[in-house]
């Protein structure tokens, strides 16, 4: 009289492998701070805050610069984010690009959308 069914622990979920959906959500998230953080600075265009009837004070032109400065990482960071989701599209996303090696759970799970191996970071 026992229907009781086994209990199968079921967790067969790998704590530190993230599935490609997940790291595309992480992306996708990460994507749209950068763009949001972009906006923000307002220097979206290359051409985007310069205001010759503004710019009258080296202040403003040394924001400008500090803006266009931090503009100019953010890109860098989302040229990253859509390169590692494209290599995920092509199923090649954790790889390192100098050297073909895997990049390593760990490594990505800091830096989802790093291009290189730990050897290659510069
Ligand atoms: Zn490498």
């Amino acid at each position: 009289m026992s229907d009781a069914g086994t209990p199968a622990p079921d967790d067969t979920f790998e704590a530190s492998s993230a599935s490609p959906e997940e790291i595309k959500g992480v992306l996708d998230a990460q994507r749209a701070q950068l763009t949001e953080q972009l906006h923000d600075l307002g220097v979206e265009g290359e051409a985007g805050i310069v205001d010759d009837n503004f710019a009258d004070t080296a202040q403003v032109s040394a924001e400008q610069g500090e803006a266009h400065a931090l503009a100019a990482q953010l890109r860098d960071q989302l040229d990253d984010v859509e390169h590692a989701l494209a290599r995920l599209d092509e199923g090649t996303y954790g790889t390192c690009e100098v050297c073909g090696a895997p990049i390593g759970d760990a490594r990505l799970e800091v830096m989802p959308a790093t291009r290189f191996c730990i050897q290659h970071a510069g």
